[in-house]
């Protein structure tokens, strides 16, 4: 290997080692038997070590999984090829379960809490459903436990859901600011052309998703798997717009996470920014403000220490917005020093401006988060 390919693959691996948010998106083909439809659980088994060690090195995990349906139709006894909605939603329901299941069994044995979380596409979309998953995945990882997100197929029906556990995967990987997605496939990556294709060659890194990228990903998918290589090429954009790293990897190998860290083939989509980057940058730039926050001097001197936007900060509060909406934050003076995401409706807002957090739940009769605007969903110009 030449200097220049040993430099480059020791910084690609450190964009998996060295991230402190990892989202790792298994699909159907790896985590059941072709034959037999059956959990491959020593598969399973293998793989979970993997996070458990990255885990253990202080690297909070993600895990995306597929198979529900995969299991379900087994367990269902339904024939072979395409499934209709209602037999898939059917499928899922049961299929989760065992799967669920399995991920609880195995990550306990490495004294990890197993989370379950299922999304549908309007938590990852609409922005006051987005910041409650949010919120709940970055507890889940303050307090140590692995989620396990699959798509909620059994209530997504085909207007509202994504079909696609990649895409699902880079939706998270960009709601919670994951510096790192890998999707374990059947393969190790994006080839120019189809990989049986005399001449075809394997792409070890993409900078830039062209429509050249784009063409050379193809619409093969099996029957287990929604996702070809066009979807995996849809959530690496995704991906390097919130700042995340994206990696397509073999995970037909028993460690397939080890296998990446030692420097197994696998094509990645570098991002050029950081997630905290990208997410100011959507912040203050990319989303409509529909309402403004007057605050007090105390707030502002708040506001440029790095701190959240409380309730008591507020003097006034103008516009009709939603929680999760861009609101625009505003001096005594009237200059604009911030804009956010605020936590709260206009007319929640305006019944909890001047107040104490502990008084939210008197104010509004439920239980808030105490911020007006949290610190992360907050970009400061001072
Ligand atoms: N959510 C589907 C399942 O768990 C899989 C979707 C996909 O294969 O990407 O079965």
């Amino acid at each position: 290997m030449s200097t220049n390919a040993k430099n480059a693959s020791a910084a690609s691996i450190s964009r998996l080692t060295n991230a402190s948010r990892v989202v790792v998106k298994i699909g159907s083909a790896l985590l059941t038997d072709a034959e037999t439809g059956k959990l491959n659980r020593p598969w399973l088994q293998a793989f979970v070590e993997d996070v458990a060690a990255m885990r253990a090195r202080g690297q909070e995990m993600l895990i995306v999984s597929s198979g529900a349906i995969a299991l379900g139709r087994r367990a269902l006894k339904l024939a072979p090829g395409k499934l209709k909605l209602e037999e898939s939603q059917a499928a899922a329901a049961i299929g989760q379960i065992s799967l669920a299941h399995a991920f609880q069994e195995i990550l306990s044995a490495y004294g990890r809490n197993c989370a379950q979380i299922l999304l549908t596409l309007d938590d990852t979309e609409e922005r006051r459903r987005y910041l409650n998953a949010r919120s709940t995945l970055n507890t889940l990882l303050k307090l140590g436990a692995v989620p396990v997100i699959n798509e909620n197929d059994t209530v997504a029906t085909t207007e509202i859901r994504y079909g696609d556990n990649d895409r699902l995967a880079a939706r998270v990987a960009s709601m919670i600011s994951a510096d790192c997605l890998v999707l374990l496939s059947d393969i190790d990556g994006l080839y120019t052309a189809h990989p049986s294709e005399p001449g075809a060659k394997h792409l070890f890194e993409v900078n830039e998703i062209t429509p050249e990228i784009e063409a050379m990903a193809g619409d093969a998918a099996s029957e287990m798997s929604r996702g070809g290589m066009k979807t995996k090429v849809a959530a690496a954009r995704i991906a390097v717009e919130s700042g995340c790293h994206m990696a397509i990897g073999n995970g037909r190998t028993p460690h397939p996470l080890r296998a990446l860290e030692e420097g197994a083939r696998c094509t990645w989509f570098t991002a050029h920014n950081t997630p905290v980057a990208a997410r100011k940058r959507w912040i203050s730039g990319g989303l409509k403000t529909l309402g403004t926050l007057t605050i007090d001097d105390g707030a502002v001197h708040a506001l440029g220490q790095g701190r959240s936007l409380l309730p008591t900060g507020v003097t006034g509060v103008e516009g009709t917005f939603d929680r999760g909406d861009a609101v625009s934050v505003l001096d005594a003076q009237g200059r604009e020093i911030a804009r956010g995401l605020s936590a709260y409706s206009s007319s929640d807002a305006a019944l909890l401006k001047g107040h104490n957090s502990s008084e939210i739940e008197t104010l509004l009769g439920f239980s808030g988060r105490a911020e007006m605007i949290h610190r992360d969903d907050l970009v400061v110009k001072l």
